[in-house]
């Protein structure tokens, strides 16, 4: 008997989850639209919405006809009243800001950060820079999300590597903020988080099994399969930018050979574009590091040199994402971060990459787009981790 009360709990909980993750998703749906979209009885979605609107997360707002001379009366998730402070870790920099559950962005900033520094220095700024953020917002703030590089183990919360960064594998992050806020804190590979985010906000078809790729100094991917976010058994689901493209290529941080981060990343590009300018009858033809950025710039405004780089490295990128369209056959995959931006020469190198790699039955069934949520998609995701969580558990977090 002790379990069927605890089964019939979990099953309310549930349900009421489901009806608000549609009317998240559907803003202002009717009762008798909640009850198509989720499959659920008019009684049963009559006396959740009631519930709810006693709670004050849902309200009550205009009607609409729905037969001859019949109204009914719309409904609206009270989304705007939800706040959650995002967190984005970097190898170079942390951004902080303050989103609700529309996405709407309330603050943000970013602090640089460095590894000649150490991981704790970083995570002790990060945490005062985000005191002063929450005593400026003077409003309360129901979780924390935060979006990390990988390789991230979902299992242990911790960083398993940042490439570039090392400490940060012996941080407990998520027991650092919940003691520091009292919140609760999730964490999830940044590529995750901007899947979830592309899959909330944007306005993209067929995003029910979607690969979104993310490419900056690292590489990695968010998988959506069947409309959820897939993590594989220890949350490193999508984490192919240490699958080797070249076994006897050279060795990378993680201690395997050829990586593909080596060949498809922004640090890659920089390398790629050394060796284009790189004259050896002319040992000053290349003076200091060209930074990306600047490089990515060189490629808008056409520079051969950049463009022969760029044009290599984004190729090498679509060759290992390649392998995962073979692997799980996406409607869609969305290219998101640093890497995106060479203008016009990305998508032409990405359909003609995909055109001779992929078989043509499936390069012409495939949706490929870029990101095109504002600002950073996977800080933004950092808050939709979050709250796709209170909507997971209504009754821990939204009843009062
Ligand atoms: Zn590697």
């Amino acid at each position: 008997m002790k379990w069927t009360s605890i089964n019939q709990e979990l099953q309310k909980e549930n349900n009421i989850s489901v009806v608000m993750h549609a009317l998240r998703a559907n803003d202002r749906c009717t009762r008798i639209g909640l009850s198509e979209i989720t499959g659920l009885t008019q009684a049963s979605i009559t006396k959740i919405v009631a519930q709810l609107i006693e709670w004050g997360v849902v309200s009550e707002v205009d009607s609409v006809g729905v037969g001859v001379g019949r109204k009914a009366i719309c409904l609206h998730l009270n989304s705007e009243k939800y706040h959650a402070v995002s967190v984005r870790i970097n190898r170079k920099y942390i951004n902080l800001a303050i989103y609700d559950m529309d996405g709407r962005l309330y603050d943000m900033e970013q602090c640089e950060i460095s590894f000649l520094d150490g991981a704790q220095v970083s995570m002790d700024h990060m945490i005062a820079r985000l005191k002063d953020m929450l005593a400026r917002f003077g409003r309360t703030v129901q979780c924390i999300g935060v979006a990390v590089p990988g390789p991230f183990n979902y299992k242990t919360g911790r960083i398993s590597l940042m490439s570039g960064f090392p400490g940060w594998n012996e941080i407990d992050i998520k027991g650092q903020l919940e003691d520091a806020f009292h919140r609760p804190v999730y964490i999830d590979h940044d590529a995750n988080c901007g899947a979830l985010a592309e899959m909330w906000y944007s306005n993209a078809d067929n995003v029910s099994d979607m690969l979104f790729i993310c490419a900056d100094r690292g590489i990695g991917a968010g998988l959506i399969l069947n409309s959820s976010l897939y993590r594989g058994s220890y949350g490193f689901a999508g984490e192919f930018g240490h699958a080797s493209i070249n076994i006897f290529g050279p060795r990378c941080e993680c201690g395997n050979r050829g990586c593909l981060e080596l060949f498809g990343s922004t640090v890659a590009l920089e390398n790629a574009y050394r060796q284009e300018v790189f004259n050896p009858l002319k040992p000053n033809s290349l003076l200091g590091h060209i930074p990306a950025g600047e490089i990515l710039a060189r490629v808008r405004s056409g520079e051969p040199a950049a463009c022969n780089a760029y044009a290599k490295t984004v190729g090498y990128l679509c060759f290992g994402v390649v392998g995962l369209i073979n692997a799980l056959n996406p409607g869609t995959v969305v290219f998101a971060d640093k890497i995106i931006n060479g203008g016009d020469l990305f998508l032409s190198v990405v359909h003609e990459s995909f055109k001779q790699y992929l078989m043509p039955e499936i390069y012409k069934n495939l949706n490929v787009k870029l990101c095109e949520l504002d600002g950073d998609p996977m800080l933004l995701g950092a808050s939709v981790l979050a709250f796709d969580q209170m909507l997971r558990n209504p009754l821990t977090y939204l009843k009062p």
